[in-house]
């Protein structure tokens, strides 16, 4: 009732200062209005952003049955660029079935996001930064995540299952019954890639196999037991690289002058990457590449460590492109850790760039695993760089073959995102998006092609100089 008054008295307000005056009296009550909608599906959790010239007021309800959340925003009034989330929603969202918008009371918009599982929603707001005004931001992670080494497992059995219908039926598939896994081939040295993903998930240890966020727990992996297998041979393990390409979702990265997208670039680059790296062996050693993420949503850089960790790699390559205010500087970089300063001026400016990616992207500072980042800080990481600059060292050489180098040697400074302690960690700025020669060569399929050549030959030369030995961390 006193709220009616209010608005009847508002409404008087409004008569006596005129139409002139209307703009202004809105202001001063800070009525925001919706700027832009977006929606970024993903396994990992799907993401819906509400952008606003003021902070929105929400309150928020989840009812499980079905699954939905209902969010009432307060002082706002329903426009066509809000209406527009409801199309937005794509069929093939892992976690929203769809999205209702509608004017529930004269100054309070609902909005019913309909879901396709349990979910555990994360609300925050975001203040205004580059490119972006006030943000209204709903994560939502299914209640029951996938951890990361299930998803690797997953995605072998996947593979393991259409090279068997390729292959003549004698040969035992995963599936094909107690204790044939692994034997499967004729040459009993040669790894079964999928065996031991399941015997490193068997040994997971609940210190290391944290969730990647703070609230849903993490499943368990519906893995047949007879299926996981102690160890495997000795002469052969599988080596697993973690393969990072930057930003993705709300952060595009830099943004090249005929609007190539980092993140867009970085992803091709890091998936033609990952089909070279599942091509190869080193020393006998079957490899395997794991993405932080495939597809286009943002992972908080602390997640992708994680993810990392939880995978058991034994190498990281975070893939960035370059961007400068100018369009001059062109060439390839690469850089790992450094124990204090950074190499150089320019080394810390990137960092710094690099480490604003959870501002653009958004992360939910209130449950960010603090703990979990502290450690990573805490933990010695003479080792770690000193592999590092070794793998990085190698690739540089290997880039220079295909392409121009920025710096000849590898730079170092403080990147959130190479802080696993106990894994050597590079991030490679494949080239200058800001030039638009290199624009168009990070466009030109072969040139890709090219550049994750390189890599590929980079990580394989750095293993023939540091060959992958038991596993000896205690994590
Ligand atoms: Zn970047």
């Amino acid at each position: 009732m006193m709220q009616r008054r209010e608005l009847l008295h508002a409404g008087a307000v409004v008569l006596l200062l005129g139409r002139s005056e209307l703009a202004h009296s809105a202001n001063t009550r800070n009525a925001p209005s919706i700027v832009a909608v977006r929606v970024w599906p993903a396994q990992d959790y799907s993401r819906v952003t509400l952008e606003s010239d003021a902070p929105l007021h929400a309150k928020q309800t989840f009812i499980s049955q079905p699954p939905r959340l209902a969010v009432d925003i307060d002082n706002l009034t329903l426009n066509p660029t809000l209406r527009e989330l409801v199309a937005k929603v794509q069929a093939d969202d892992p976690n929203i079935a769809g999205i209702r918008v509608g004017q529930y009371t004269k100054s309070v918009v609902r909005l019913v996001i309909d879901l396709k599982q349990a979910i555990e929603p994360q609300v925050f707001a975001l203040k205004p930064i580059e490119p972006y005004q006030h943000r209204l931001v709903f994560d939502l992670y299914p209640k029951v995540s996938t951890d990361p080494l299930t998803a690797l497992i997953a995605e072998q059995l996947r593979q393991t299952q259409e090279a068997d219908k390729k292959l003549p039926p004698v040969v035992n598939g995963p599936t094909g019954g107690k204790g044939t896994v692994g034997t499967g081939h004729a040459v009993p040295e040669v790894i079964d890639p999928l065996a031991e993903l399941m015997a490193r998930q068997g040994k997971a240890s609940t210190p290391d196999a944290q969730s990647t966020h703070a609230t849903s727990s993490t499943q368990p992996g519906n893995i047949p037991p007879e299926l996981i297998r102690e160890s495997t041979s000795g002469t052969n393990r599988l080596i697993i690289i973690a393969l990072d390409p930057g930003h993705g979702g709300e952060d595009p990265g830099a943004i090249g002058r005929r609007g190539t997208r980092e993140k867009d670039v970085v992803l091709r680059l890091a998936r033609q990457l990952r089909d070279r790296i599942n091509a190869s062996q080193v020393n006998g050693h079957t490899l395997r590449a794991f993405l932080t993420r495939d597809g286009d949503f943002f992972v908080p850089l602390h997640v992708r460590v994680n993810k990392a960790r939880q995978v058991k790699a034994d190498l990281f390559v975070s893939i960035h492109a370059d961007a400068f205010y100018t369009p001059r500087p062109q060439g390839a970089s690469v850089f790992a850790l450094s124990h204090g300063g950074a190499s150089s001026s320019a080394a810390r400016w990137m960092a710094a760039k690099e480490n604003k990616a959870d501002l653009i992207g958004g992360v939910n500072i209130e449950t960010q695993d603090v703990q979990v980042q502290r450690a990573l800080l805490d933990m010695s990481t003479s080792a770690q760089i000193r592999d590092s600059l070794q793998l990085g060292g190698a690739m540089l050489q290997e880039i220079g073959r295909v392409g121009k180098l920025h710096k000849p040697r590898v730079e170092q400074a403080g990147f959130a995102v190479l802080k696993a302690p106990d894994i050597p960690s590079v991030l490679v700025e494949a080239a200058f998006i800001s030039n638009p020669t290199e624009e168009a060569r990070l466009n030109s399929a072969s040139y890709q092609a090219q550049l994750a050549d390189a890599l590929m030959k980079g990580i394989e030369a750095y293993f023939a100089k540091n060959p992958p030995l038991a596993r000896t961390r205690s994590l």
